[in-house]
């Protein structure tokens, strides 16, 4: 993936978490996405092997970019 700031290419990675990724609009507590409206859930939680997502990095713009389209990102992804 070439990073859209530089056009460098991206390293492939792993974003891992023992409960669910998310994105939520602001810090919550109480951190499931279901509990929160508009939340974006980048990976479901698993008891047994935890949450993960690919993940691209550009060291030389340092950001990460986590391409959620269709659940695609997402290692626990229901088939
Ligand atoms: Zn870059």
């Amino acid at each position: 993936m070439k990073c859209p700031y530089c056009g460098g290419e991206m390293e492939q990675g792993v974003i891992e978490n023992q409960n669910e990724i998310n994105w939520k609009k602001k810090r919550r507590f109480f951190g499931r996405a279901m509990f929160h409206e508009g939340s974006v859930v980048l990976s479901e939680i698993s008891v047994w092997k935890g949450s993960a997502v690919v993940a691209h990095l550009c060291r030389k713009c340092e950001k990460v970019i986590i391409d959620y389209k269709d659940g695609q990102c997402d290692f626990n992804r229901k088939k």
